[in-house]
Parts: C-alpha cells; structure tokens; sequence
C-alpha cells in the first residue's frame, strides 16, 4: 500500500484516474468511451487536454466530454515546440505523437501538483514508453487502453522479441506471433518494414515498455478474439504480460450524438427499406485518390443497391475544401438521386450501423469501425489501407464478422480497384443471407459481452478492482 491522503467522506483512498490521450479520432473515440463507461464507478476522473488539437473533429468531441462529464477535470498541458522540418513528409499525427512523447516528462511536476492525488494513469499506446516510467518514479499505477485489436496487441509485444530472434542481416518477413497468428509480411503496418522508420523505433519502444505496465484495457471482447486473447493471457505470446482486461465493445456517448435535425445521414436512412444500403466509409483520416473514389462510385452505381458514402478527401478535415461534386464527377450525383446518398459531414458512425435500414459495411477495417460493426452485427467487407488495417481484417474474417477482398489495395501503388470489382462483391454480399446470419451472430455475442455478467463487463469490474489496490 503506498501512502495516500484519504479523499472521500469514509475516510478512504478513492482512486482518481489520470487520462493521458493521443492524438486523432481513431484514439480519442475509444478513450472517450472508455472515459464514460468508467464515469459510472466510483472514482475520480482527469484528463490530460492538448490545445489546439490537430483536427476540428477531436476539438468538438472535447467539447462534448467535457459539457457530458462535468466531474472530469481536464487539465491543460502544453507541448514543448517541436521542429516538424526534421520530419519530412510525416502525417500530422505521427508528428502530435512525437511531439506529445517529447514533452512527457513534463508530466511528472503536473501530476504532484494535483488534488486528491493521482493514483493511476491511463495512456495510449503511442506513448507508453515515455509515461510507464514516470508512473513507476511517482510509485503509482499505468495502464494501456490499447485502440486497436487483441491480434494487433500480440503483434505490438512480439515484434521486438522477433527482431530480436532473426538474424540481423535479414529481411522482415512474415511474423508468426506464438499462439495467435502468421501475420503476413505484406500485412504488417508498412512502416515496420523499416527499422530506421519513426514510427517502427516508437513501435519498438512501446512493444517493450507493455510488458513493465499494471494493466492492458482493449476494446475487444473474448468471442471475438478468443484466440489472440487467451495467447496474450497465458503467456504464450510474450511472458509476464500484466493482467489483459478486454473491455468492448466500448459503446459511443450521449454526446456524439447530433440533434436529430441537424443529422441530414439518419434523416436519410429512416427513408430507406430494411438491408438495402452500403454504408462506405474508410476512416476519418483516410483520404482517398480522386482516381480511386470514382471507381468506388461507379461501382456503387453499378450495383444497383442504395447507399450512404461519407467521402473524405483529405488526412486532416480542416484541409478538406474540394466540393463532393468536383471529386465524383459531372452527372454521377444525378443519376443515383434517390438511391444515393453522399456526404462530406461527420456522421455518428454508430447510429448509422445500428440502423435496420443498412445491411453491409464496406470499410478500410479500422479497429474502432470493427467494432462498432460487430456490435451492430453488420456484415463487414473489409478494404484495409494501412497501419494496422490488415491486421484487423484477419480478425473480421476469423470471427465470421464479414470478407476482406485480400488482392484490394489502395494508391499510392500503380493500379486501381475497380467499379466492376467492387459492384459485383457489394451486390453479392448484400443478396447472401450466410453472411448476414454469421455477422448477426458476432453481434449477439457483442451483446452478451458488455451485459451484466459478460465478459467484458467482469473485465471491467475486475479492472476497477486493480484500481483500488492502491
Ligand atoms: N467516425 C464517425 N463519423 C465519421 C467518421 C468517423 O463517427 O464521419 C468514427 C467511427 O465511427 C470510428 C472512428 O471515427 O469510431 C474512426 O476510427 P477507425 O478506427 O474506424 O478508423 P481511423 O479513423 O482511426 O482510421
Ligand atoms: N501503434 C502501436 N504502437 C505504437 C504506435 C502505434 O501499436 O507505438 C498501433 C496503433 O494503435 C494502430 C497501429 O499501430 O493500431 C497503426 O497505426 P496507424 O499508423 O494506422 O495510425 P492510427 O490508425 O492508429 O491512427
């Protein structure tokens, strides 16, 4: 037991959680989600807030958080400048991530500073390596709420102990993680290809650090990643992991919701049939090539379904100013009428899946898309563009959730999919009542998860119980 002012009216130590988030709506959603979930226990709740943030998308939801969850403290930190020259080409938001690793030991003075003291921090994975550390100095608790999936975890702790097993000279290959999977090389995240890469050596660092944590929250849950989840738990894939808490589905706030005027896409829904429309959507930072965003369009046309498409053309939403019309080109717009819908605007991506009026999801298989797929129990055919996409699509192909068409790729190399490909495997889909079923099931069981008694939510409670051993 380490000394701690008691905090509450019984005279007990409350724990009084201290979220440190990254950077883009990929991260911050589960965290967010998270955050409410665990706002319902007894504990205290603050939140490390950098200002300003990289897109107008996280500034809003901040917004939101706070306004929902009056309680929650945010707590202001300011970065250290960081010389972004010296990273040519980088995303944005590798570059927030450096920077936030940069100024982490900052945190240190900020976190003595704070009443009633902190007994336990929560960071993204992209900063583990740089926060565990200050929290072991302090003599308190850190965890990891990991974004991404179970799978991609085992890949996260593995990957140092493979490099640090193949012989130097050679190639990256195909990564065969003890207990779980063969990861194709060609179905890694890309940039671990190349050691001398940012983000590979922040990879590195981070796969390393896990291991030293008190605790690993994913939002996953053990019927969909039994396998990927009793490896990790057993030691199979690295020993000595702290205890794994699967926590998903984490399901969205009250705040993400828009007010149902303003919602143009669910306003559009509630005029379609059951299982008629594509819902298309690849990330809210993937953007697409216009060469490739008119294959998809004719392909959508060509299937003679209906369709949501939330169409982004650029990685960060501030940049993006091309109008829909100028990217689809002249008469498409026209000719869907009626049966197609598509739209620049954020949209709650949940609702939209939940919706009886949507029977397929085509999606680059981020995590957090996954997830809310499985949850609505809708069908995924799965289009991965990078990071850890691919890893993700083995997952939705290994749990029944729906198809990852493995020879799609996307730009940047010299082909393009095209309309009549993705027309026919749309159309397919939406017609197979196999998949629809199988999918419906994956859904069940998300259900099972998160209700009293499930596994997800006896993580929870257990992972709340690991908070109070302070
Ligand atoms: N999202 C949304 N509305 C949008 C775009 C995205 O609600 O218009 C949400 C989506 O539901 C998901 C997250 O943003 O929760 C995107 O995360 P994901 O892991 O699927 O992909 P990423 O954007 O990180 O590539
Ligand atoms: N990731 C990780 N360790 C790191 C950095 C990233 O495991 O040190 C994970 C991250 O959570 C994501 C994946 O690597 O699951 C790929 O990241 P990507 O570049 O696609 O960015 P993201 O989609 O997370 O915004």
């Amino acid at each position: 037991l380490s000394s701690g002012e008691p905090n509450d009216a019984a005279g007990r130590t409350r724990p009084h959680v201290m979220f440190v988030p990254s950077a883009g709506m990929g991260h911050l959603l589960p965290f967010f989600r998270f955050i409410g979930a665990l706002s319902s226990h007894d504990v205290d709740i603050s939140i490390v807030t950098v200002l300003p943030t990289v897109s107008a998308a996280e500034a809003e939801h901040f917004d939101g958080l706070f306004k929902d969850f009056p309680t929650i403290r945010r707590i202001d930190f300011h970065l250290l400048p960081l010389d972004a020259s010296a990273f040519p080409g980088a995303d944005p938001f590798v570059l927030r991530w450096e920077a936030l690793r940069r100024s982490v030991h900052l945190l240190g003075p900020l976190i003595a500073g704070i009443i009633p003291r902190v007994t336990a921090i929560v960071t993204d994975v992209t900063m583990v390596s740089h926060v565990n550390p200050i929290a072991k100095e302090i003599d308190i608790q850190c965890h990891v709420l990991f974004i991404s999936c179970a799978t991609m975890m085992s890949l996260l702790t593995y990957f140092p102990i493979y490099l640090d097993k193949k012989e130097a000279q050679a190639d990256i290959g195909d990564v065969d993680i003890p207990g779980v999977r063969r990861i194709a090389r060609t179905s890694l995240p890309q940039p671990l290809l190349d050691l001398n890469k940012l983000f590979t050596k922040q990879f590195i660092e981070n796969g390393r650090e896990i291991a030293k944590t008190d605790g690993i929250l994913i939002n996953t849950f053990d019927a969909l990643e039994p396998v990927a989840l009793a490896a990790l738990r057993d030691g199979t894939v690295v020993p000595g992991l702290p205890p794994v808490f699967a926590v998903g589905h984490l399901s969205s706030l009250a705040g993400e919701m828009k007010a149902e005027a303003e919602d143009t896409a669910l306003a559009w829904l509630r005029q379609q049939p059951a299982h008629s429309v594509v819902y298309v959507a690849f990330g809210n930072r993937s953007a697409v090539s216009h060469e490739q965003i008119r294959e998809i369009a004719k392909g959508l046309e060509a299937s003679g379904c209906r369709f949501l498409w939330v169409l982004k053309t650029t990685v960060v939403d501030r940049d993006d100013v091309a109008g829909v019309r100028d990217v689809l080109g002249d008469g498409f717009l026209e000719r869907v009428h009626g049966r197609g819908m598509v739209t620049k605007a954020w949209v709650n991506q949940e609702e939209v899946l939940k919706h009886p009026a949507v029977g397929l999801f085509l999606s680059h298989s981020g995590w957090n898309s996954v997830t809310e797929a499985a949850a609505a129990g809708l069908p995924l055919l799965a289009w991965p563009r990078g990071g850890d996409h691919r890893v993700a699509a083995t997952v939705v192909v290994s749990s029944g959730l729906g198809v990852w068409m493995e020879h799609w790729s996307w730009d940047g190399e010299d082909w393009l999919v095209s309309g009549e490909e993705i027309g026919e495997i749309v159309k397919e889909m939406m017609a197979d009542a196999a998949v629809r079923e199988r999918a419906a099931k994956v859904g069940d069981e998300a259900t099972k998860a998160v209700a009293v008694g499930g596994t997800s939510h006896k993580s929870m409670l257990d992972f709340v119980a690991k908070l109070n051993t302070i």
